[in-house]
């Protein structure tokens, strides 16, 4: 599904250069689940927001399904990531003046989706998250580990391939830690392709390959014993 290859990323300020990812080669590919785990600057944001085609590669090339996205338009880009890519963050980064159902059918805004089905998705996702019940309230009425279930059934609803994750759990206490991973498992077995950050080696755990990343290379990668 994807390609990166001697992939960098520097950025310039006036005063200094900063080469946040230096030399990447990466492959994923369909049906994976992968962890990438690094102290805090050593470029895990920066790598998943290139994945996720938010953010432009320096040099190297980066390949999503054949393609080569490294030069394409940001019109294209959005294209591929409406139809393909999910994101969930460590904050849950929800619309607080709205409710839980609109702030997950905000999502498909742009999809061309009818308001009926709209709402249909949104029903399907909330269920499947364990949310239904709060579909009126408003984001800042739940609790955080309620809001992160919202943001996932936010990043579900447009069905996409591959779900990146920025440290999903990181704001979250264990319990709903725990529980927002079993999420992402299942997903994983129905099919997404999952790229998950995080600091914490137990949910790294739930994933099939680990990249330990240092001053924006790769380090070292290790397979999970089928
Ligand atoms: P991580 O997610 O692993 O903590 P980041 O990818 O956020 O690391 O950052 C990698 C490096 O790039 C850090 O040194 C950070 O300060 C720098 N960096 C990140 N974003 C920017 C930016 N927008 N402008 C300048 N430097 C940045
Ligand atoms: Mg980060």
């Amino acid at each position: 599904m994807l390609k990166m290859r001697n992939l960098s990323r520097v950025y310039r300020t006036e005063t200094i250069e900063t080469t946040a990812l230096d030399g990447i080669d990466l492959d994923i590919a369909d049906g994976e689940f992968v962890a990438i785990m690094g102290p805090s600057g050593c470029g895990k944001s920066t790598l998943l927001n290139i994945l996720g085609m938010l953010d432009s590669p320096t040099s190297g090339s980066y390949s999503f399904d054949g393609i080569e996205v490294a030069g394409l338009p940001e019109a294209k880009l959005a294209d591929i990531r409406k139809h393909n890519l999910g994101f969930i963050f460590q904050s849950f980064n929800l619309v607080d003046e709205l409710s839980i159902r609109e702030n997950i059918e905000l999502a498909l805004l742009y999809h061309d989706v009818s308001a009926a089905e709209r709402r249909r998705r949104a029903d399907e996702v909330m269920d499947k998250v364990g949310i239904a019940h709060r579909a009126r309230h408003r984001p800042n009425q739940l609790s955080g580990g309620q809001q992160q279930r919202v943001a996932v059934a936010r990043a579900l609803i447009a069905r996409p391939r591959l779900i990146l994750a920025d440290e999903p759990t990181g704001n979250l206490d264990t319990q709903h830690g725990e529980e927002v991973m079993k999420m992402l498992q299942a997903l994983n077995r129905e099919g997404a392709t999952i790229v998950m950050v995080t600091h914490s080696p137990s949910h790294a755990d739930y994933a099939g390959r680990l990249f330990n990343m240092l001053d924006g290379r790769i380090l070292q990668e290790r397979r999970r014993a089928a």
